[in-house]
């Protein structure tokens, strides 16, 4: 089911569901991700070095779906690697409940 595009804020914007295998579509939701979340990482705020995060990993059954993208700083990407979300963010130093509380919301996980 998707979610009430007006319920949803990280950048109030409509939610949309983009096939990432599109290279087209590809570069447009890489800004699009990227633009929802201010151009920083969503775990501790960098600016440096941004990627596109897989908030749960494809390998732990995550999918293309924008809701399960966010920018992140390429270290704290490696750094996260396959974990889970909440297990590796919590530990980390820069953890802020109120950042983890915007990428559930986002990903509709909460
Ligand atoms: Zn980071």
């Amino acid at each position: 089911m998707l979610p009430n595009p007006f319920e949803f804020d990280p950048c109030n914007s409509i939610h949309l569901l983009l096939d990432f295998s599109n290279k087209v579509l590809k570069k447009t939701s890489k800004t699009y991700v990227h633009e929802c979340w201010n151009y920083r990482c969503c775990y501790c705020g960098s600016q440096k070095d941004l990627t596109i995060d897989h908030l749960r990993p494809l390998a732990k059954g995550g999918t293309n779906d924008i809701s399960n993208l966010a920018s992140a700083w390429q270290k704290c990407n490696l750094s996260k690697g396959n974990k889970k979300l909440e297990d590796w963010y919590k530990h980390q130093s820069f953890f802020l409940e109120e950042r983890l509380e915007k990428i559930q919301k986002w990903s509709g996980e909460n």
